[in-house]
């Protein structure tokens, strides 16, 4: 039984996919080296359903509690046998940390230690009660223009951050995760970001993922190294404006 809806969502994540193998193949990489994270924030817990039923296991999503809250109603419906997971892709405040570490796989966008160790603290003891069944796996949100509005943790104080974080338990360091500054040039702006993934992975390898590209770059993302492009508007199409 698929409704238009699916129909719709099944189209635009077909050229959404195909525009990733083709940026794989321009770039000279293997297509199973790049994830495509549809992104479901402000979209309702049936959309998500919807879009497992084309093939999609993985979801971002960054704004708590309504992330919380869907990613329950999500397995609620499809069941706990279902391998569904969720991603934190946004902006997260210490005192959310606790419930996000029931909820979410990885978390892209730790940019502080005291995140860190909230995120730390909530999925070990998650792990501990069974709230968890695996550490909980973060990225390094990384600033390269160093706007303080938009979170990140600058280039320079990186290898830091990355050295204490290796020391918390509950934790696993995945990789590095940007998100483009608003008034740039995209093309200079990812290879800068691959560059910077590129040397801390020679300081740290199992940081191998990069989480970097939207719905507008993830051909140029694709090109300097991101593994993982996140993909809201051009699956979903244009989020509603509402509050939670
Ligand atoms: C919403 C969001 C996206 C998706 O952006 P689109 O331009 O709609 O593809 C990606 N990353 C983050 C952190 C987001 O909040």
């Amino acid at each position: 039984m698929s409704d238009q809806r699916e129909i719709e969502l099944g189209d635009r994540l077909g050229a959404v996919r195909q525009r990733v193998e083709q940026a794989c193949v321009a770039a000279g990489r293997s297509p199973d080296d790049v994830e495509l994270l549809p992104v479901t924030k402000f979209f309702p817990a049936q959309d998500v359903v919807r879009l497992t039923r084309h093939g999609c296991t993985r979801f971002g999503e960054s704004r708590e509690p309504e992330a919380g809250r869907k990613a329950g109603e999500v397995r609620s419906i499809l069941g706990d046998g279902a391998d569904i997971r969720f991603d934190m892709i946004g902006r997260l405040q210490r005192n959310k940390a606790k419930t996000v570490a029931r909820w979410a796989d990885r978390v892209h966008s730790v940019d502080s230690l005291r995140l860190a160790e909230a995120l730390s603290g909530a999925a070990a003891a998650a792990l501990e009660d069974g709230g968890r069944t695996a550490p909980l796996q973060v990225m390094l949100q990384v600033s390269l223009d160093g706007d303080p509005g938009r979170g990140g943790v600058v280039v320079a104080d990186l290898n830091a951050l990355a050295d204490r974080l290796l020391e918390l338990p509950g934790l696993e360091l995945a990789g590095l995760m940007a998100i483009a500054p608003l008034d740039s040039e995209s093309a200079r702006w990812l290879a800068a970001v691959g560059e910077t993934h590129a040397r801390f992975v020679e300081a740290y390898p199992q940081a191998a993922q990069l989480s970097a590209g939207m719905s507008g770059d993830l051909e140029e993302a694709i090109k300097y190294g991101s593994t993982c492009v996140r993909v809201g508007t051009a699956i979903m199409g244009s989020r509603p404006i509402l509050s939670p």
